[in-house]
């Protein structure tokens, strides 16, 4: 069984507006879950608007990350107050705990990305995180959410730099999917793959323009929030699991481990890691086009104020023996990184780690 993609969508300008007679049709008494206080005020328009239409929702915030202490705690105000729905309105890791929180409990989630920086309103798919920010798990879900609702003027509020990280995590999709699935012998795979190619070079054509100039009629602003909030959904959704992840994602779940007083989106971790899998790849793989995405993905990261080194995220991997940590957790058996069509061992994720952050690899 696959869940390929949210069963109704909803997108544009004036796409909560328009969502909303469908949301009433399937709630009656939702929470609405958030977490930064810079959305509240999104969040209290949702309230007003559905309370408006005579629906009695609620709202709670998660307190740290999509983690089991927050999870269990807003599983219990739901089962207090008999939410008959969520309604997740936030950030990617809003999205994730929303979908799993309503998944354990049997109600429709309702996901209203209020940022571009993740593809978590479309996906079957929750990371589980500990309530300091560090990666456990993938939990696979039954299905994508019932409604998303991906509104464009909420997304215009969002800072830049939830742009960026979205245009570097739906990039890692080619470079990912092509890597661990290009000998797939599966239609929809193949197909799922050549997706995300075409998201790539869009992003690759607009993103700058995207982050540059942001909104109003701005072409390239739609195209790019588009291509890092749904296609990037639908890429997963089609080509499943092995075209999601592979060491672009292994290597961020490890740079998680490390607890740092900075704390850096997923995209932003998944751009370095991305660079790291293409050197991994020219290292074990003699894989000579490397080097020219490297180039091709460094000018655009730079101009995007992307991090492009490990320290860039405010972590020395050469203290507190952070390089072995993060070698440990990269190669540990259930790693993405595995999924990579040769053989990876620990030593050569501290020899390509140590080279990348010294920079003796030309880049
Ligand atoms: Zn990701």
């Amino acid at each position: 069984m696959q869940s390929i993609s949210p069963e109704i969508i909803f997108r544009g300008n004036d796409a909560w507006e328009k969502a909303l007679p469908q949301i009433t049709k399937i709630t009656k008494n939702p929470l609405i879950l958030g977490r930064s206080v810079s959305t509240n005020n999104l969040r209290d328009k949702i309230l007003r608007d559905l309370n408006n239409q005579n629906i009695s929702a609620k709202s709670a915030n998660l307190q740290f990350d999509c983690c089991y202490e927050d999870i269990s705690r807003i599983n219990k105000i739901i089962l207090t107050n008999n939410h008959d729905a969520v309604i997740a309105a936030g950030g990617g890791k809003v999205l994730d705990s929303g979908k799993h929180i309503a998944e354990s409990l049997n109600i429709p989630c309702i996901t209203v990305p209020l940022s571009a920086s993740t593809c978590a309103g479309w996906t079957a798919l929750s990371n589980i995180y500990t309530k300091h920010g560090q990666f456990i798990k993938d939990v696979a879900l039954r299905s994508c959410p019932k409604i998303l609702v991906y509104d464009h003027k909420f997304i215009q509020t969002a800072p830049s730099r939830t742009l960026a990280s979205g245009i570097a995590d739906a990039l890692a999709k080619w470079y990912e999917s092509s890597i661990t699935s290009a000998t797939v012998d599966d239609g929809l795979v193949q197909q799922a793959i050549q997706i995300s190619r075409v998201l790539r070079d869009q992003l690759l054509i607009d993103g700058k323009k995207a982050f540059m100039d942001e909104f109003e009629n701005n072409s390239s602003w739609r195209n790019t929030i588009e291509a890092c909030g749904l296609t990037a959904g639908l890429v997963g959704g089609i080509g499943g699991e092995r075209c999601r992840t592979a060491a672009a994602h292994a290597i961020h779940n490890a740079i998680t481990q490390i607890i740092s007083p900075n704390k850096f989106m997923h995209g932003e971790i998944v751009g370095v890691g991305l660079l790291l899998q293409l050197k991994l790849e020219e290292m074990k793989n003699n894989n000579k086009l490397a080097d020219q995405s490297i180039k091709q993905l460094l000018a655009l990261m730079n101009e995007l104020n992307l991090p492009t080194t490990i320290s860039q995220l405010g972590i020395d991997v050469f203290e507190n023996q952070n390089l072995d940590k993060i070698a440990d957790f990269t190669c540990r058996d259930k790693s993405e990184i595995h999924f990579l069509p040769f053989e990876i061992s620990k030593k050569d994720i501290v020899e390509l780690i140590t080279n990348f952050e010294k920079q003796k690899i030309k880049i």
